[in-house]
């Protein structure tokens, strides 16, 4: 594993530079229009950036003291479905506002009776002309109460294997007949919702790739969604970064012999995690598909970010939990937020043990799990 990068001098920074020098308070806008925010897409939306620039472009930025803005629902699931299976129309009418956050999406994939096993969806579109009519509910959509569209997955026939029927159609939110619920969670935020589907009319322009072969994209999605959550910080990225959790360990100090024991424990973890994504930048880096790797970095990954929470927490001491729970927001306490959303790591964007399902099946070679 080699991650050295290109020298000073190397054409691709210099072409950063010259536009940095040309923009250096770059807004959101300006950052979409130059192909900062996702730079790996195509032109004109990205730079068609390898990973080997993708890392000078971040390195280039940080010498900056730029921040380009993290992934969110769009660009990093709805985007990169849409440049894989939509038509070039849906590219320039959805691309654009994605990428300068003028619009901002939502996943309804979901349901009560369809989590793990997403493909039993009941959600049913039926094509009457232009329009399809969609009826159903899904849950756990993350910011469906704010966000201005939705990727949605629906049924579409019934005929063959459930994969089968499966299709991929984008929502506008302020459609007649949406009616989202939020959910309160132990966090006291409202991070995701009841989405409920009466009588919904969605164009048929609005339909991702083939009728019935909405998987495929599905699958697309997914993916994007596991190797974002399995990357960077201890909860998703949003984790504390400054101080670091164990920055907060060191300042609460610990002199327990049983908590040392822990502290030590975390760090070594932390150590694997810190190779484990060495591996996964460096299959991408050479052109790979870090694949079940990703599933392994999550399933370390998830249950360290909620050990890591947790341990803070018993080093504060419970007086800590009186402070009530917490919706995060920029002057919330993290420690006491992020203790309790740490619960949810296991469980979005896939949970642990399927992660293991996939761990078993593809690294192992085990025999595929009975199915129903
Ligand atoms: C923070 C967060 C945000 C989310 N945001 C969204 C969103 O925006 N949009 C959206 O559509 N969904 C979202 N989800 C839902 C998430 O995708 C599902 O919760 C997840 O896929 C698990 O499905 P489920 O909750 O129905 O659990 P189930 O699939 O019912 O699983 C219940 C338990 O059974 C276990 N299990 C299930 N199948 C197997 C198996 N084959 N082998 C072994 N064990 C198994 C699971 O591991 C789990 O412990 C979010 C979830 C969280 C936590």
């Amino acid at each position: 594993m080699d991650f050295t990068l290109p020298p000073d001098n190397d054409p691709r920074r210099l072409e950063i530079r010259v536009w940095l020098d040309t923009h250096p308070h770059p807004d959101r806008t300006t950052l979409a229009t130059g192909g900062f925010i996702a730079p790996h897409w195509p032109g004109p939306w990205g730079r068609d950036a390898d990973a080997v620039t993708q890392l000078i472009i971040d390195d280039e930025f940080q010498r900056a003291g730029i921040r380009i803005p993290g992934a969110s629902i769009g660009v990093g699931w709805a985007g990169p479905t849409i440049i894989a299976g939509g038509t070039q129309a849906q590219k320039e009418r959805f691309l654009p506002p994605m990428l300068a956050n003028t619009e901002d999406w939502c996943q309804l994939f979901s349901e009560p009776e369809a989590g793990s096993d997403l493909a039993s969806l009941r959600t049913r579109a039926v094509r009457d002309g232009d329009h399809y009519i969609v009826n159903g509910s899904k849950i756990w959509s993350t910011r469906a109460d704010v966000t201005d569209w939705g990727i949605l997955l629906v049924r579409t026939s019934d005929d063959g294997p459930p994969q089968k029927g499966i299709s991929y159609l984008l929502l506008d939110m302020t459609t007649p007949g949406i009616e989202v619920r939020p959910i309160v969670e132990m966090t006291g935020g409202r991070h995701f919702n009841e989405t409920f589907l009466t009588d919904v009319e969605i164009p048929v322009e609005n339909l991702v790739g083939t009728e019935n072969e909405g998987w495929r994209l599905a699958k697309v999605t997914l993916a994007n969604e596991r190797v974002s959550l399995s990357q960077g910080g201890v909860l998703w990225g949003r984790g504390p970064d400054d101080p670091t959790v164990l920055d907060r360990i060191r300042e609460l100090g610990c002199e327990d012999p049983i908590l040392r024991q822990r502290v030590a424990d975390l760090y070594t973890e932390m150590a694997v995690l810190r190779l484990l994504n060495q591996r996964v930048m460096s299959a991408q880096l050479t052109g790979g598909d870090p694949g079940p790797l990703s599933s392994i970095r999550k399933a370390i990954g998830d249950k360290h970010g909620q050990k890591a929470m947790t341990l803070v927490k018993d080093l504060e001491g419970p007086s800590t939990m009186l402070d009530g729970h917490y919706p995060y927001e920029e002057d919330e306490d993290l420690w006491a937020w992020g203790h309790y959303f740490s619960r949810a790591l296991t469980i979005g964007g896939g949970t642990s043990e399927v992660q293991r399902n996939i761990i078993g099946e593809r690294l192992l070679g085990l025999p595929r799990e009975p199915r129903p």
